[in-house]
């Protein structure tokens, strides 16, 4: 599969065409952004243990039964994905109270949510991601009510298999964004799923294992990350 013109380049991935157009190739890189882009460093391997540790997730959703884009490893920062008409509203599942949520509602940080939240945001930088609701999304035109109830049903789904997946390696999957697009009439689970876009705990000493070490300057972050997918079994032995 040869990488042809470069479509985009976002915040951590550049996204390529391919010689065919059902196909995209992600390049993965070491960028770390926060803040909306206000916080930014280079951190060295997170590209490579991010592709592998989305590639290995996205081979378990497929597993369970939820469609993904993932295709297969081009090499450890590089994954062929079936190109998406990317729906531009993120699909976002609590289990306990964190970052935004408690900035919003001025609750503590570690709060179960019982049932869990489901929040949708829409993708735009230059506005901060903003808090939307269905009717919004629908009256503009970013998704039909059936996608989105096709998208909530599925990022639940996500959340009872890796909720169980992480439980089992002793974390704690405490929130999560998801990226969907349309294959075909399809939704398809499209973007990734790393330590960038999800909250994690040690379930024993609650030790965070994501993006907030970035996000608070805790340090160590790619040592985290690593450590989250040596948890799993995700072998990184190619970086
Ligand atoms: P951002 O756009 O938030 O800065 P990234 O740096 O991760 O994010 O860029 C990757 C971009 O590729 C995102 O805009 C994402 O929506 C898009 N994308 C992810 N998977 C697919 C896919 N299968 N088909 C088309 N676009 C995709
Ligand atoms: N998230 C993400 N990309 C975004 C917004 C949120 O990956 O653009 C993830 C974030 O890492 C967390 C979850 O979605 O796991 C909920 O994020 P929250 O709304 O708490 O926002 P934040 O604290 O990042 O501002």
């Amino acid at each position: 599969m040869l990488k042809q013109t470069l479509l985009y380049t976002g915040k951590a991935k550049s996204v390529y065409e391919t010689d065919h157009p059902d196909h995209l190739i992600l390049v993965f890189r070491d960028d770390a952004s926060a803040f909306n882009g206000e916080k930014v460093a280079q951190l060295d391997r997170k590209g490579k243990v991010n592709n592998l540790f989305n590639a290995f997730i996205m081979e378990k959703l497929a597993e369970a039964g939820i469609e993904t884009h993932f295709e297969k490893l081009i090499n450890p920062s590089e994954v062929l994905v079936k190109k998406l008409d990317m729906i531009p509203v993120e699909c976002v599942i609590r289990n306990y109270a964190a970052g935004s949520l408690c900035r919003r509602l001025g609750v503590e940080e570690g709060k179960q949510l019982t049932p869990p939240t489901f929040e949708l945001f829409f993708k735009d930088d230059a506005l901060g991601d903003p808090m939307v609701n269905e009717s919004q999304s629908v009256a503009l035109g970013w998704a039909t009510e059936e996608q989105l109830a096709q998208m909530k049903v599925l990022t639940y789904k996500v959340n009872e298999v890796l909720t169980a997946l992480f439980n089992e390696a002793g974390m704690i999957l405490v929130d999560f964004k998801l990226e969907f697009g349309v294959f075909h009439d399809r939704i398809v689970l499209g973007d990734e799923f790393s330590p960038d876009g999800c909250r994690l705990w040690d379930k024993e000493t609650k030790k965070k294992l994501d993006k907030d070490r970035f996000r608070q300057g805790l340090g160590d972050v790619v040592e985290a990350y690593e450590e989250v997918a040596h948890r799993l079994g995700v072998n990184l032995d190619s970086i």
